[in-house]
């Protein structure tokens, strides 16, 4: 048997939030969005909550699995994202986790709410993604049977008439399933480390589409925000920001380069110079302090009003 060299309480790819997701985020505070662009944002946020309770669950597994969180793979020009995934001797299991809350009505096209609100069946979603990451296996001469399932992940949810031969997991058959797969015999190898890591190399950062509101730099919200409630409303004494909502201190510092990291994660076509920060930043009112923030914690490229940083 092969030393395989990793814990296995870690997961081996962990997840972070997308980029939209993130961009979401700012933009909400930073711009009042659509009704339709607020419900589609705090999807994103509850989705990716769900994910994250999921993932609690998959680092507990006592059994050698390898476990890859959030994929965004190509299999025949199409495109396919696996929330989760464990790799284990003889299967390779992948997971598409929802966080439906309420009761919801069965039915082969939509689940439906009691309220008259549809949602997509996520079987469609499933299958799609089964078939391509099995046919993206074989190309990689991978053996792994795929098997896939939905887990609903929020304890809140009820599904009325699921047929019972569904691969669904319920919030009342989660323990019993996660206790069945930590069960599994399974004694893994280099070939499935290599896999994994080629897995990881294919992985896309962003997906292809991506749905976000339209915005511009004039539009939005300048100013920097409480690094706890997102509020506006900071104060600047000595070298620390203080929230007057919620009482949050941060150093100067710290809370300039995150609101750098927003600029950047809205507008990655623009250069960061000392004058669109300062104006960006909005409270630091000297310059000078901005330009040693950004000149200690970044490279600077070029001289005098021509530098920019990055
Ligand atoms: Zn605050």
């Amino acid at each position: 048997m092969m030393e395989v060299e990793r814990t296995w309480d870690m997961p081996f790819k962990a997840r972070s939030e997308s980029l939209v997701l993130k961009t979401l985020r700012i933009l909400s505070k930073r711009m009042k969005l659509t009704a339709d662009e607020q419900r589609y944002y705090l999807n994103q946020e509850k989705g990716y909550e769900g994910e994250v309770q999921f993932d609690l669950l998959t680092e507990k597994l006592q059994h050698s699995c390898h476990i890859l969180n959030d994929l965004q793979l190509e299999s025949n020009k199409s495109s396919f994202q696996l929330d989760s995934s464990l790799i284990f001797q003889e299967t390779y299991n992948l997971f598409e986790v929802k966080n439906f809350e309420g009761e919801y009505i069965y039915d082969t096209e939509y689940l439906k709410t009691l309220g008259g609100w549809d949602t997509q069946n996520p079987l469609d979603q499933l299958k799609r993604s089964k078939l391509l990451l099995s046919q993206l296996l074989q190309s990689l001469g991978s053996k792994l049977t795929v098997e896939a399932y939905v887990i609903f992940i929020n304890p809140q949810f009820t599904l009325y008439q699921t047929p019972p031969d569904l691969p669904f997991i319920l919030p009342t058959q989660l323990h019993r399933f996660m206790k069945k797969l930590d069960q599994k015999s399974s004694q893994l190898n280099q070939s499935h480390k290599n896999l994994a890591d080629k897995l990881i190399s294919l992985h896309q950062l962003e997906p292809p589409k991506i749905q976000l509101p339209t915005y511009k730099y004039e539009t939005v919200k300048k100013g920097m925000t409480c690094s706890k409630c997102d509020s506006f409303s900071v104060t600047i004494s000595g070298k620390k920001l203080i929230c007057n909502k919620c009482g949050v201190e941060e150093l100067i510092t710290v809370a300039v380069m995150r609101n750098v990291e927003e600029f950047r994660i809205l507008f990655p076509e623009f250069k960061i110079t000392t004058n669109i920060i300062h104006e960006w930043c909005g409270v630091v009112d000297s310059r000078k302090r901005v330009s040693r923030i950004l000149g200690k914690n970044l490279k600077i490229n070029g001289l005098g009003q021509w530098a920019f940083y990055e």
